[in-house]
Parts: structure tokens; sequence; C-alpha cells
């Protein structure tokens, strides 16, 4: 039996609980003051490293210290099955996350996202025979652990297979009642198991019940998101990921899980009401999933032209500019021309052009795509203006490159109510005097729609793969 350190409102606490504690307050500190230096690209290593340190030293202490309310510490043969999970675990995300390709990272957080609901479930579903079945409050934190652990992972699969090409979207105005009925159903069955009074043996079948149609919700839910509204769903799911852990640390009343989850749902809800608003549409739409990619009625000019611009025009243009603004999309991701971006600004900059960087919010494929791609080439902070800063200045813009930038570009967002991105704000690259757009050929963006800017008379093409046409044009730049 463990010393007794001492007594507090008349419950014993001994020097392992203690110990135990406090290293669940010190990651938390970790965690928080991880989460703050990944506010900003230059930190951002350092803040993952104090936030994964945070949880090793937490899970490190659960493992030594942790006490079932009989007293007893995790058994030795648990202790070689955590550990063994851990390593088989740990390698493989080494793996994955060393392999992945930058353009594929999207991809990897999404399929993250889903193991982190898939454990919170499984953890709800393991323990919900050991709830008492007297405490309602222990009930409804397993049932939300099942419901929303199981969202996040079915949601955040298709997910994973909408940004990798492999799903795509599939719409038709039923969805939305289908939804709301399997939403009603999940609540029915929720409410069922709450009031009936059964046993957790006699409710096997409503548990399974509702992990089945809560599966089913996840991926019905995400199924007709498309167009160009993904961001503000992987943003929620990676929110509905940190609340199922939270019900999991509840369950097992572990406050190092609680925290952890708190932080990660508070911040991926924050971000997706920050995505709902870089596409100004509402939660409630996007729970219910009540728009999409239907195709819309965008502008198809398919037969339009597209004005070509040579490398010396191109060079002399923007040589002899004042102001010019980059705009960057998933082309240049996919390019990995980040760094030959930056020796052009560089060398436009030598000139006395003034060059700035507009940054969309949802431009790439993942929140701060953008910001995380420039940060890695060493492009100064302070040079990558917001969307909302930047569209007053357009119009005094003498040339914008718009570098893979497609739908965060597009005019019809403000031009076409019927289109699939009506109302999202764009970067009005259409209000300068010159466009140049650097893209591969005639491919369209995400939101699959045509692109009235590239047919605009002011805009010039540089066909080719975004890092070829910037390299050859730092080069034209140099011999001017
Ligand atoms: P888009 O996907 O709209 O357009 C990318 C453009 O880049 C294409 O027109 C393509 O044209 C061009 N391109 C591709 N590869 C290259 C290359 N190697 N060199 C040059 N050009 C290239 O990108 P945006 O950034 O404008 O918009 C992002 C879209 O993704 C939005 O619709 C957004 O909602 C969505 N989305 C964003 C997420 C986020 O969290 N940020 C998550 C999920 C979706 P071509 O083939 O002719 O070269």
């Amino acid at each position: 039996m463990e010393q007794v350190l001492g007594n507090l409102n008349g419950i014993d606490f001994t020097l392992g609980e203690t110990i135990l504690e406090l290293s669940y307050l010190i990651s938390a500190l970790l965690f928080v003051f991880g989460l703050k230096l990944l506010s900003h690209p230059e930190t951002a290593r350092r803040g993952n490293f104090f936030a994964a340190a945070g949880m090793l030293l937490a899970m490190i202490t659960t493992l030594l210290l942790h006490k079932n309310p009989a007293g007893n510490g995790i058994s030795l043969n648990n202790v070689w099955i955590i550990l063994a999970a851990l390593a088989v675990g740990s390698v493989l995300g080494w793996t994955i996350a060393r392999r992945v390709k930058m353009t594929a990272m999207p991809q990897l957080v999404s399929f993250f996202n889903a193991s982190g609901g898939a454990a919170s479930a499984l953890v709800a579903l393991l323990e919900f025979p050991n709830a008492s079945m007297g405490d309602q409050g222990s009930i409804l934190v397993t049932i939300l652990g099942l419901i929303i652990g199981s969202v996040a992972f079915s949601g955040s699969m298709i997910a994973y297979g909408k940004l990798d090409g492999k799903i795509g979207d599939i719409f038709s105005g039923i969805m939305k009642y289908v939804n709301l009925f399997l939403l009603l159903c999940i609540v029915a069955i929720a409410a069922f198991i709450m009031t009936s009074g059964q046993s957790p043996a006699q409710l096997n079948w409503a548990i399974y019940l509702l992990l089945a149609v809560s599966l089913i919700y996840g991926v019905m839910f995400v199924m007709p998101i498309g167009g160009a509204d993904m961001p503000v769903v992987i943003s929620l799911l990676n929110s509905f990921t940190g609340i199922a852990a939270t019900m999991a640390g509840f369950i097992y009343n572990n406050q190092a899980m609680i925290l952890g989850g708190i932080l990660v749902g508070a911040a991926g809800t924050i971000l997706t009401l920050l995505m709902c608003k870089a596409m100004n549409r509402s939660l409630l739409n996007v729970i219910i999933g009540a728009f999409g990619g239907d195709g819309g009625s965008a502008v198809q000019q398919e037969g339009g032209v597209m004005k070509e611009i040579s490398l010396s025009d191109a060079s002399i243009l923007l040589s002899y500019s004042k102001s010019v603004v980059i705009v960057p999309g998933y082309g240049l991701a996919v390019a990995q021309a980040q760094h030959v971006c930056h020796e052009l600004e560089e060398l436009l900059s030598e000139k006395g052009v003034s060059v700035r960087y507009a940054i969309h919010p949802v431009a790439g494929r993942m929140p701060g795509h953008m910001n995380v791609l420039l940060a890695e080439a060493d492009v100064p902070y302070n040079q990558l203006v917001e969307m909302e800063n930047i569209n007053p200045d357009m119009p005094n813009t003498d040339v914008v490159i718009v570098i893979g930038a497609n739908d965060v570009v597009n005019p019809a967002a403000i031009t076409d109510p019927g289109s699939p991105i009506a109302g999202m704000p764009i970067i009005n690259a259409h209000l300068a005097k010159n466009i140049i757009v650097m893209k591969r050929g005639r491919g369209k963006g995400y939101a699959g729609i045509e692109n009235e800017l590239f047919f605009d008379d002011k805009t010039r093409l540089l066909f080719g793969n975004a890092k070829d046409s910037l390299q050859n044009l730092a080069n034209e730049i140099k011999s001017l």
C-alpha cells in the first residue's frame, strides 16, 4: 500500500497521485505553450516539439503511476501490450509522415484525423459495458464519444478520398433530408439508451446500431460537399476529433486527455468559423450537408481564347512595374516552386518593385497551406497580406501574377449566383491593371469550373509547370 501523503477535503492522496496530477499540469502547460508557438511559421516547429513532449510526459506518467479506483496500477501484461501498440503506431506514423509528399499532406492530416476519431469511438464502445447505468453523466459522455468519434472517422476517410481524387462529389437535393433523418435517428437512439433503464448488456444492440448510423452519417454528410467547400468540413471534422477525445478523457477521468481534446476541439472550432467566414457559408448548412458541388451553372467558356505572353514581354512588364502582387495557389505547391518564386520576388524587389503575396484563406488544400509553403522558402512573413487587406489595393496594382491558383481568383464567385462557389470571397485579381497567369494548360481548379479571369482582356497566360515558368522568368529578368 502506497504511503498517504496528505488529505484534502477528506480524500487521501499519495505521492504517486500527486506526481501524476503534477505531470498532467506540466503537460497542459506544454500543450498551451506549443499551441501558442504554432501560431507563427517561424516558431511552429518548436511548438510541435513542446506539444509532443507534453504528450510523451503524460503517456509515461500514466503508464507508471495511473491507478484504478481499487488502487491497482496497470498490470505488467497490459503495459507490454500498450508498449507494443505504441511502438507499431510510432513506426507507422513516422514512416508515413517522412515519406509523404508535401502535396499529399492534406490527405495525411485527414487520415490522422480519422484515426483519432476511430480511437475515441473504440474507447467508448469498449467502455460502454462498464458504465454504471445509474450514472447518466458517464453514459452521456460515452454515447457522445461514440457518435462524434464515429462521424469524425468515417467523415475524415471520405475527406481523405476526396482530397486524393479517389472519391468524387455525389450531390442530390434529397441528401439534405436523408442527413436530417440520420441525425434524428442518432438523437432518438441516444435518448433511448439514456432513458430505457436497461443494463449495458441488454443495450448492446442499441450501441452497435448507434455506431452504424453514426458511421453512415459521417459518410453522407461529407459526400455531397464539394465545389470549394471542403476546407470548412475538414476543420469541422478536426474539431469533432478533439471533442471525441475529450469525451474519452471524461470516460477515464483523465485530465491530460480532457485538456488535450478540448484544445484540439477549440482550435478546430475556431478554424471552422474562420473557414466559414472565408467561404461565406453558414455552419448549419455544413452540418446538414445542404451545399455542395452540384456542378452549378458557372460560366463555361470552354471555347474562349486564352492569350499567351512571351517570357521577354512578361519580364519587361514586371521589371517596369511599381507594384506587383503574387497570388499563390495549389499549383505552386504541386510544382514545389516556392523557392524559385521567392527568388523572382527578390529580383523584382532589387529593381525597386514593391512585391507582396496575397493569401486567400482556402488557397491550396489545407488551412494555412500557402503560409507554410512560403515560410519553407523563407519568404518574410510581413510580405504575406491577407485577402481582405490586399483587395482594396488591387485597382492600383500594376501586375498580379497568379501562380497555380484558380478558384480563389475566380470572379464567378461574384458574378454568377448559380456557381458552386457563388458568394465565396475571392482575391480580386481581375481588378488589377494586368494579370499574368501561370498554369500548365486548361486544367480547372478544385471546384471543377471554368474561370473567366483567364479569358479577360487584361490577362496573359504563361503556360508550363510553375517551377519552370518561374525559373525561366527569373533568368530573363536577370538578363535584362
Ligand atoms: P485550384 O485547385 O482552384 O487550382 C489550381 C490550379 O493550379 C489549376 O488551375 C491547375 O491548372 C494549376 N496547376 C496545377 N499544377 C500546376 C503546376 N505544376 N504548375 C502550374 N500550375 C499548376 O487552387 P486554389 O489554390 O486557387 O484553390 C484551392 C481550392 O481547393 C479551393 O476550391 C478550395 O476550396 C479547395 N480546398 C481547399 C482546402 C483548404 O483547406 N485550403 C481543402 C480542400 C479543398 P493546370 O492543370 O492547367 O495547370
